[in-house]
């Protein structure tokens, strides 16, 4: 399918439109390649963090930033929220309702890891109002799994998303690693293939990063565990290409396929930059460009907010020109680019002239195409996209 056939995302420019993201910092365990901000074995903070988020939501939902904005989306990350009980998600989301002007017909997600689920917490969640399901999964190798210390197993993925699907769940994604120690592009085909057998809407496939200070990273710095090659990866890469084309997905941003009318909306709305509330320990928002990060420690977080504190560790205004290449930066990720005129109403800047001669170097290189005033990556830049988009921070 040609890219200028791809779905263009709405742009962001003078609408009053965002969305919302709740973080929940705990999982049971923490994986061994795993540097978000989430905590294994805190469990007994649950309630007391869940609180404190309820007051944060309150809090924003009578900010005038909140107050005259529809919110089109609410996202629930992690960590892992579905390690709360049912009624502390239920309750969470009837929150969000209460506070937020969210949209009818607003996209509501749950991250959820497979050993975490329960036919009735699923059911609760539907009620709920929880349209959209993603699942972490990273592999079907039962080797793997352990390999990258996931506290589920395969089986319990296959539980998982036959109960979502009984409760009524017609939007699911599926996590995916690939790039994974010791694995070569016939056991990612193998992980895919099952995958895919099971017909989720939407793939986020991402290739595992070696983040510094965990347990992955000492075994690779080690000799115990040996990551494949480009050439390896590059190969895993050709595979997932072709095997979701043939399926019927479409590929949308770098690391994020779906099928026809299955796009995230919420990630959409990040990736052009849009604005969004961040709220919980760690989370990040941005509020019409003013990037406003949370305290990341979930005990730092509720103290502050039990105190009357704004539990805010940064805020971060960036200059028009700033906004503006991360802007370009962010929606370059996706298939169908960046709308020029949408760029320049949005900025009062015209990325042809902006970049100049780099812009200029980078369409002659083909690796950007301009058509119908939409700027994007052409398919020789994917497999290299972070050195092309590098040239342009
Ligand atoms: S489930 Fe996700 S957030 Fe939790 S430890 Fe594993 S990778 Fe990290």
């Amino acid at each position: 399918m040609p890219p200028s056939s791809l779905n263009r995302p709405a742009g962001c420019s003078g609408v009053n439109k965002a969305g919302i993201y709740l973080h929940i910092p705990f999982c049971r365990t923490k994986c061994y390649y795993c540097a978000f901000n989430s905590h294994a074995g805190r469990e007994a903070e649950i309630p007391a963090y869940m609180q404190a988020l309820h007051g944060q939501i309150q809090r924003m939902g009578s900010h005038p930033w909140s107050r005259n904005r529809s919110f089109s989306s609410l996202y629930i990350g992690g960590g892992t929220p579905t390690i709360c009980d049912s009624s502390q998600l239920t309750e969470l989301i009837a929150n969000s309702f209460a506070h937020f002007q969210l949209d009818a017909h607003a996209e509501i997600t749950v991250e959820t890891n497979p050993n975490t689920l329960s036919a009735e917490k699923l059911l609760a969640l539907a009620r709920a109002g929880v349209n959209r399901l993603s699942i972490g999964v990273q592999s079907f190798s039962a080797r793997q799994l352990t390999n990258l210390g996931r506290s589920h197993t395969v089986e319990d993925v296959y539980l998982a998303f036959a109960m979502a699907r009984s409760a009524g769940f017609s939007n699911i994604n599926l996590d995916l690693m690939y790039g994974l120690p010791g694995q070569t592009a016939r056991e990612w085909r193998e992980t895919l293939e099952t995958a895919v057998s099971l017909a989720p809407e939407h793939f986020s496939l991402y290739e595992l990063t070696v983040e510094e200070k965990t347990p992955l990273a000492a075994l690779i710095a080690n000799g115990q565990c040996v990551l494949p090659t480009e050439d390896q990866v590059a190969d895993m890469e050709e595979v997932t290409g072709e095997l979701l084309a043939d399926k019927g997905y479409q590929r949308y941003e770098i690391s994020n396929y779906a099928k026809p009318g299955f796009m995230c909306r919420h990630n959409s709305n990040y990736w052009q930059n849009c604005s969004w509330l961040g709220l919980g320990a760690g989370a990040v928002g941005s509020l019409s460009g003013t990037k406003v990060s949370n305290t990341a420690d979930p005990a730092l977080f509720i103290s502050r907010i039990n105190n009357d504190e704004e539990p805010v560790s940064e805020i971060e205004c960036l200059c028009r020109p700033a906004h503006f290449r991360e802007t370009m930066i962010m929606g370059l990720r996706m298939l169908a680019g960046i709308s020029v005129p949408e760029l320049e109403k949005r900025f009062q800047l015209n990325p042809l002239h902006y970049y100049g001669k780099t812009m200029e170097t980078l369409l002659e290189q083909d690796m950007l195409v301009l058509q119908d005033g939409w700027l994007r990556l052409s398919r020789k830049a994917l497999p290299v996209a972070n050195q092309v988009l590098a040239r342009l921070v």
